[in-house]
């Protein structure tokens, strides 16, 4: 199951192909192959990049 790799939410939507939407965060994730781009949502629409940190630690790679 495709879960919010910055918070672990359960209830993201899909908004496209490869793309996903967290309501929690407003971060938009676009998965291209094996890459994964995260977007901040503005209140206008932008999606701005969003930059983790050296030490990100995907909550969709956590296994318990
Ligand atoms: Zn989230």
């Amino acid at each position: 199951m495709l879960v919010c790799p910055v918070c672990g939410e359960r209830s993201i939507g899909k908004v496209g192909i490869g793309q996903y939407y967290c309501k929690e965060c407003c971060l938009e994730f676009v998965y291209k192959k094996d890459k994964l781009n995260i977007y901040n949502l503005q209140d206008d629409g932008t999606l701005i990049q969003y930059v983790v940190g050296e030490d990100f630690d995907p909550a969709i790679q956590k296994t318990s």
